[in-house]
């Protein structure tokens, strides 16, 4: 049976809600909701991507507002290239002068076997490194640095004026399908973000400023992107699980930014909660390619699940019911893969991602840490009436106005528990935000010289 979870954004409560009423057999989930996730949650309210693309209300881990919502400076943006080309920028020069434009220096990323992770975050698939990563990466700002100097301030240098250079220091990358930026309205299938800190040369950046750089692919017949393939070959279907290159695998991070690195720069913000503005973006103009098979595989990580609920206990003899706890898990495609391709890999392969601080910082991260102890604390009479549920008949999903009370504590240990769920792709998926305002921001072309 196919059902809705509940929409994006709501609190995890709602979602635990919705899952009980509608799920108690089985149930369609998109992307980082399925109950099988084992991301770890910072705190702060849960988001996912919605189906639409549709922004986000909630607070951050201290309860402060996120600003996607309200904030003026938002980001992607529809990039209205043909414009900025012609030199119609909104307000200044439209051009980044040569002496400005930023340079990216990427040496190839080598896994040792436990250096190099990829990892499905429940928001993306994500690429860090345990090592540290000689990457040089330098980004203009003007020669008369103050305290407030933004790292954007580029945009608003003249051609000719003195400038100064500062470090930026790469991350993590991750990958958003559809493309979040367009250009002159044009999607495409898949983009990438490098992300990068900058701590050092600005005071207004001691605490960090982020600056990210996009790469746009689009879909080419026949052979897959050699470039990707390291990264495809390790990318988990499960949320929250990471898998290790494999030792000598290496990703050409600087191959993959295109060989022309003619590049639009304006100033957004992060495209998933918080929404932190005041960051510095590069979208290079040329694009990669990605095969139809490795786009397909990315969508099947981001995918929708169907999941049901599996290996309770039953209700009179829990310890000896070996039928029903047999690892769930390992029975299903999906987790059967990623075994494998964990088997295939170095050790430590998988492991559960405890939602790493860089992806937490570029890709927001949220939930209900004080409600899931509570969930796991009342998880074990639970399995009781779980138990029940599981041998019911295998019948149409209970309507929402019917549903009972047993019915929605059942969502809550699910939630509490995920190797109780078998989860299987069955759809393919996406994790982009829609494009923002430009609200008059300068959009600047930068033209290799
Ligand atoms: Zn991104």
């Amino acid at each position: 049976m196919a059902c809705t979870p509940a929409p994006p954004r709501r609190l995890l409560a709602a979602l635990l809600l919705a899952a009980a009423i509608a799920c108690a057999q089985a149930c369609i989930w998109k992307f980082g909701t399925a109950p099988d996730s084992l991301a770890k949650h910072p705190g702060g309210t849960h988001w996912d991507h919605g189906f639409n693309g549709d922004d986000w209300a909630g607070v951050d881990a201290s309860n402060k507002s996120w600003v996607c919502l309200t904030g003026k400076r938002q980001s992607p943006i529809n990039i209205p290239f043909a414009a900025v080309q012609g030199g119609n920028s909104t307000t200044g020069n439209s051009t980044v002068a040569p002496e400005h434009q930023t340079r990216w220096n990427y040496p190839p990323l080598v896994s040792n076997g436990s250096n190099v992770e990829v990892i499905n975050t429940g928001h993306t698939i994500q690429v860090e490194w345990l090592y540290p990563y000689r990457a040089d990466v330098k980004i203009a700002v003007p020669a008369n640095i103050t305290p407030s100097t933004p790292v954007t301030a580029v945009l608003g240098l003249s051609p000719g004026s003195p400038a100064a250079l500062v470090n930026a220091t790469p991350a993590q990358f991750h990958f958003h399908a559809m493309s979040e930026h367009l250009v002159d309205g044009k999607y495409y299938p898949l983009e990438m973000h490098i992300v990068h800190k900058i701590t050092n040369g600005l005071p207004a950046c001691a605490a960090g400023c982020f600056s990210v750089t996009g790469i746009l692919f689009e879909l080419h017949n026949g052979d897959d992107n050699p470039l990707l393939e390291a990264i495809w070959a390790a990318m988990p279907e499960r949320a929250g699980e990471i898998n290790y290159l494999p030792a000598g695998a290496e990703i050409r991070l600087g191959e993959l930014l295109p060989k022309t690195r003619d590049y639009v720069a304006y100033e957004g913000s992060l495209t998933t909660p918080p929404c932190t503005e005041g960051l510095l973006w590069h979208v290079f103009t040329q694009v990669q390619p990605i095969s139809e098979r490795q786009w397909n595989a990315y969508r099947r990580a981001v995918g929708l699940k169907d999941c049901t609920l599996m290996g309770d206990e039953p209700a009179a003899a829990a310890d000896d019911d070996s039928t029903a706890a047999a690892a769930p898990n390992a029975t299903t495609p999906a987790a059967a893969t990623a075994a494998a391709a964990a088997a295939a890999l170095a050790p430590p392969a998988a492991k559960a991602a405890a939602a790493a601080p860089a992806a937490a910082a570029a890709n927001g991260g949220a939930a209900q840490p004080a409600a899931l102890a509570t969930l796991a604390a009342v998880a074990k009479d639970k399995r009781r009436l779980h138990r029940r549920h599981l041998l019911a008949p295998v019948a149409a999903a209970a309507p929402v106005a019917a549903a009972k009370e047993d019915d929605v504590e059942e969502g809550e240990e699910g939630q509490a528990d995920p190797n109780e769920y078998t989860c299987k792709v069955v759809g393919y998926g996406q994790n982009y935000r829609n494009f923002q305002p430009i609200n008059g921001r300068t959009v600047k072309l930068a033209t290799a010289a």
